[in-house]
């Protein structure tokens, strides 16, 4: 194993006369960062072996004593090696050098908190534009009301278990130079628990759960997207012999609408006219998500045309304002015409002439023509 040639004083970011708690503090907070559980970084696993064989030689008083003498060759000359270890998960790791928890969640080989449970909801556009409330059922795992979740039989008590010593922990004990290094791992006998079920509930056969059917009351909030999830937190599955429930999420799917395409917090919509309305002018009847309006259509709409309703979309989720609603005019072609239509169409076509389809001017033309 290469060993670091670096200062370990500046690997930990500590100064010369740093204490024994700023030590440990520092590499607490290196490791956190480092450790290759945590952290992307392509040369993280060795730098956090230089970490830790930083924290090894300075939270020692006789080696860090050799290191401030005589640097790294007094420490060689001394006969250090430094731990050879896997980097086993962070928490056993940090169970190895403080003999705590990491985060303080009981870790690996504590009481296990129970699963998250995935659920799903169906809404409508509109009542994802309004926000809603759905009554969400799902199958989830509760604490066993007859053993009160310690998978015992009634009048008996799960027994701590002999391999662990009621503990959850086994310990591995590493000889090294320095002295024992010590790793802790889940009891295998036990699962960590601490405890074994000698005489089991009939009910949940010993595992001290059930399953249960449930309904929860869910707010959706206003302007949520298809495929977005709410989380709500402890309803989930119950953990092993008490440990803490898991999560649930809800999981929003917004049904297609009919006439309405959402493009972020903007809906789409087509509407008709005839080719003959699009010519005089008229009024439609637009749907909007708040219900429909009439829209006005000048004499002469062009097919293609884009109406802009703004604030007339979806609201902003956990925001302010609304999107817009954005309308196409859809101009139809008669495509059947009797005799009488064909003359008539034929008549307005011999009175028409260039003119009759010339546009309007455009911006740019009228600004031309302010010139001219
Ligand atoms: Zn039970
Ligand atoms: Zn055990």
């Amino acid at each position: 194993m290469a060993t670091s040639r670096r200062d370990y004083y500046e690997l930990l970011g500590v100064s010369r006369t740093a204490g024994e708690a700023e030590i440990k503090k520092a590499f607490r907070g290196l490791a956190r960062t480092l450790h290759p559980d945590v952290s992307n970084e392509p040369d993280a696993e060795e730098r956090f072996r230089e970490v830790v064989e930083a924290y090894e030689v300075l939270s020692k008083p006789e080696t860090r004593e050799l290191y401030d003498r005589y640097g790294h060759d007094g420490l060689r000359g001394g006969g250090f090696t430094p731990t050879s270890f896997d980097l086993g998960s962070l928490a056993d790791l940090f169970g190895a050098f403080f003999g705590d928890d990491l985060f303080g969640m009981g870790g690996r080989g504590g009481r296990a908190r129970g699963a998250d449970v995935v659920a799903q909801v169906e809404i409508e556009l509109a009542e994802a534009a309004t926000g809603t409330a759905r009554e969400v059922p799902f199958p989830v795992t509760i604490e066993c009301a007859t053993c009160g979740g310690s998978g015992a039989k009634p009048g008996t008590q799960p027994v701590p278990c002999a391999t662990c010593g009621g503990r959850g922990r086994v310990q591995q004990v590493t000889r090294t130079a320095l002295g024992e290094f010590v790793r802790a791992h889940a009891c295998p006998a036990c699962g960590g628990a601490g405890q074994v079920v000698e005489d089991p509930c009939l009910d949940c056969e010993g595992s001290g759960r059930m399953v249960e059917e449930r309904t929860l009351d869910v707010e959706v909030p206003a302007g949520i997207h298809d495929g977005q999830q709410i989380r709500i937190s402890g309803e989930g599955h119950a953990g092993a012999l008490g440990g803490r429930a898991g999560d649930v999420y809800v999981q929003v799917r917004v049904k297609p609408h009919p006439r309405f395409v959402r493009e972020g917090n903007d809906v789409f919509c087509t509407v008709d006219v005839t080719m003959t309305d699009a010519a005089l002018g008229t009024t439609v009847t637009v749907p909007t998500l708040q219900g429909e309006i009439e829209l006005e259509l000048e004499p002469g709409t062009q097919p293609g045309t884009l109406r802009v309703l703004r604030g007339r979309g979806m609201p902003v989720l956990q925001g302010f304002g609304r999107g817009d609603q954005r309308i196409l005019v859809n101009v139809q072609v008669p495509r059947r015409l009797n005799e009488e239509q064909r003359r008539l169409l034929e008549d307005f076509e011999r009175s028409a002439s260039a003119e009759t389809y010339e546009a309007d001017e455009g911006f740019f033309q009228k600004l031309k023509s302010a010139f001219r």
